[in-house]
C-alpha cells in the first residue's frame, strides 16, 4: 500500500477575508492522518479561475490528490466546478441523476428545483458524483490515474457528509487503506506539563509506533494515540499496544483518568449514575442551562439525567428552588449558603439523587472587588452529604459559562465515582 500525499485546496473570499475560519481544511488534515495520509500542503485561495488553477499546479507540484471545497453552489460567484473542469480538459455534461437527488432534497423543504439549481448539474464528464443529501450541491471526483481531483462543498456539513459517505469507502476499497489503530484517553484536572511528566517513560518505550498528542481544553486533557504511518509493525499488535497503553494511563492517572474513545465528562458520570441506578439534576445560575446542554448532548441523557433548573433571577432561586431570601440578601447571589441551598432545592424539586449547582459572576459585568468577575460558586451533594467550593475563573464570559459547567460536571463525575469506590468525595 503506498502512502498517497494530499494537497488540501481551500477556496472562498469568505476565509481569505476572516469572516470564516478554516474548519474545513483542520477536518480533511485530520481524516487524512487517520489514514495514515501524508498531507504535503494546504492553501486558500479566491474563487477566481486564475488562483484556482495556479493552486492546483501547485498542489499537483507535492501531491496525488489534491482535495478542494468551496465554489460549488449555484450562486455566480461558484466558479470552482467550471475551474476544474477547464483545468483537467473535460467538458461538463448535465446529469439528469443529480437533478434527481437535487429535487429529491428540496422536496424536504417544500422547494421546487428551479433554473438556478441548474448549474449545479453539471459535472465534469467521467467524474464519479458524490450525491449530497444534505444540501443541493454535488461534490464529485476525478481520477485520471495519475492525478487524483476531490471536490468537496463549502458548508462544513456537507463536506463531511460526502467526506464519510463517499471519500472513506472510495480510499479503502480502491487503496485498501484502513484507518491507523488509534485511541483517545481524556484526563481532568491535571494541567498539561504534569500529565506529560507523568506519561514521559510510556512515551519513550512507545515512541517508534505510536504518535502522542496532547490537547488541553481548560481542566481537561486529551491524549491522542496513533500509529506512526509507515511503521512496520502489524495492526493487530499496535491495537495490543494502545489496549495496554490505555489500563497503564488508567493506573496513572486514578479519578483524573475519565475514560477512553468517544468518552465526555456527562458520558463519564452518566455510567457512574446508572451503575448507582442514580439521576442526577442540575440548579444552573450562571450556566443558563449549558450542565443540562453537557448531560444533553449525549445520547442515553435520560436514562440518569432528569432536567436542570435555570434560576437565573433571584426570584426563581428562592419560589422555585426554595433558597431563602435571606441568604441572598446577606451574602449574595453568588456565595456559598445560597449555591449549597439550591443544590437542597434540586434534590427536591427534580427529585434526584444527587445534584450540581452553580452561581457566578459570567462577566463582563457584575463584578465587586469582593467578587470579581469570574467569580463562581459551585456545589454538589446528595441526600446525605454535600460539598461546596469557590472559584476564580480568569476569563471572558462565555469562556467563564464553559469552564463552569465543565467544573460542575466533572465534579459531579467525581462524587458518583466516590460513591462506587467508597472514596473519599471530592472537595474534602
Ligand atoms: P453552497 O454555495 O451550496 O452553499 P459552496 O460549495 O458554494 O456551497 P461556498 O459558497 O464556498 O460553498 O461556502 C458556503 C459556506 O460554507 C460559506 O459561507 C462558509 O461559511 C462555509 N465554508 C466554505 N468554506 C469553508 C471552509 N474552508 N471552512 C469552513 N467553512 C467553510
Amino acid at each position: 500500500m503506498s502512502t498517497i500525499r494530499i494537497a488540501i485546496l481551500t477556496i472562498g473570499n469568505e476565509i481569505l477575508n476572516g469572516r470564516t475560519l478554516n474548519t474545513n481544511a483542520h477536518y480533511l488534515a485530520g481524516w487524512a492522518n487517520r489514514f495514515g495520509a501524508v498531507v504535503c500542503r494546504m492553501c486558500t485561495v479566491p474563487d477566481e479561475k486564475k488562483a484556482i488553477h495556479a493552486a492546483l499546479d501547485h498542489a499537483y507540484g507535492c501531491a496525488d490528490w489534491v482535495i478542494c471545497t468551496g465554489g460549488l453552489g449555484p450562486t455566480t460567484d461558484d466558479i470552482t466546478r467550471k475551474a476544474i473542469a477547464e483545468y483537467f480538459d473535460l467538458p461538463l455534461e448535465y446529469r439528469a441523476d443529480v437533478q434527481a437527488r437535487i429535487e429529491e432534497f428540496l422536496q424536504h423543504f417544500g422547494i421546487p428545483f428551479e433554473a438556478k439549481h441548474r448549474s449545479l448539474c453539471y459535472v465534469p464528464q467521467g467524474a464519479q458524483v458524490f450525491y449530497n443529501r444534505k444540501g443541493t450541491a454535488p461534490g464529485f471526483l476525478i481520477d485520471t490515474g495519475e492525478k487524483v481531483l476531490v471536490a468537496l462543498p463549502g458548508v462544513p456539513i456537507e463536506m463531511r457528509h460526502l467526506v464519510e459517505e463517499y471519500l472513506t469507502p472510495y480510499v479503502q476499497e480502491r487503496y485498501g487503506y484502513r484507518p491507523l489503530p488509534f485511541e483517545r484517553i481524556l484526563l481532568a484536572g491535571v494541567e498539561e506539563p504534569e500529565v506529560h511528566r507523568r506519561v514521559e517513560s510510556l512515551i519513550d518505550e512507545t515512541a517508534t509506533v505510536i504518535d502522542w498528542g496532547f490537547y488541553p481544553h481548560y481542566t481537561t486533557v486529551e491524549i491522542t494515540l496513533r500509529m506512526r504511518p509507515a511503521t512496520d509493525v502489524a495492526y493487530t499488535e499496535v491495537e495490543e499496544h494502545l489496549r495496554t497503553l490505555r489500563y497503564r494511563i488508567e493506573e496513572l492517572f486514578g479519578a483524573d483518568y475519565v475514560g477512553s474513545g468517544d468518552i465526555s465528562l456527562g458520558r463519564a458520570a452518566g455510567a457512574y449514575l446508572k451503575q448507582l441506578g442514580w439521576y442526577a439534576g442540575a440548579a444552573e445560575s450562571c450556566t443558563g442551562g449549558y450542565i443540562a446542554h453537557l448531560f444533553t448532548s449525549d445520547a442515553g441523557s435520560s436514562e440518569y439525567f432528569k432536567g436542570a433548573v435555570i434560576s437565573y433571577a433571584n426570584a426563581v432561586k428562592h419560589e422555585v428552588l426554595g433558597v431563602p431570601v435571606e441568604a441572598i440578601q446577606s451574602e449574595g447571589a453568588v456565595s456559598q449558603s445560597v449555591v449549597e441551598a439550591m443544590v437542597r432545592g434540586a434534590l427536591q424539586v427534580l427529585d434526584v439523587d444527587v445534584a450540581v449547582a452553580v452561581s457566578g459572576i459570567a462577566g463582563p459585568g457584575g463584578g465587586t472587588p469582593e467578587k470579581p468577575v469570574g467569580t463562581v460558586w459551585i456545589a454538589v451533594g446528595d441526600h446525605s452529604e454535600m460539598r461546596s467550593r469557590r472559584f476564580h475563573f480568569p476569563y471572558d464570559r462565555l469562556e467563564n459559562i464553559e469552564i463552569t459547567a465543565i467544573t460542575a460536571m466533572d465534579v459531579l463525575r467525581r462524587w458518583c465515582r466516590a460513591r462506587i469506590h467508597k472514596s473519599p468525595l471530592p472537595w474534602t
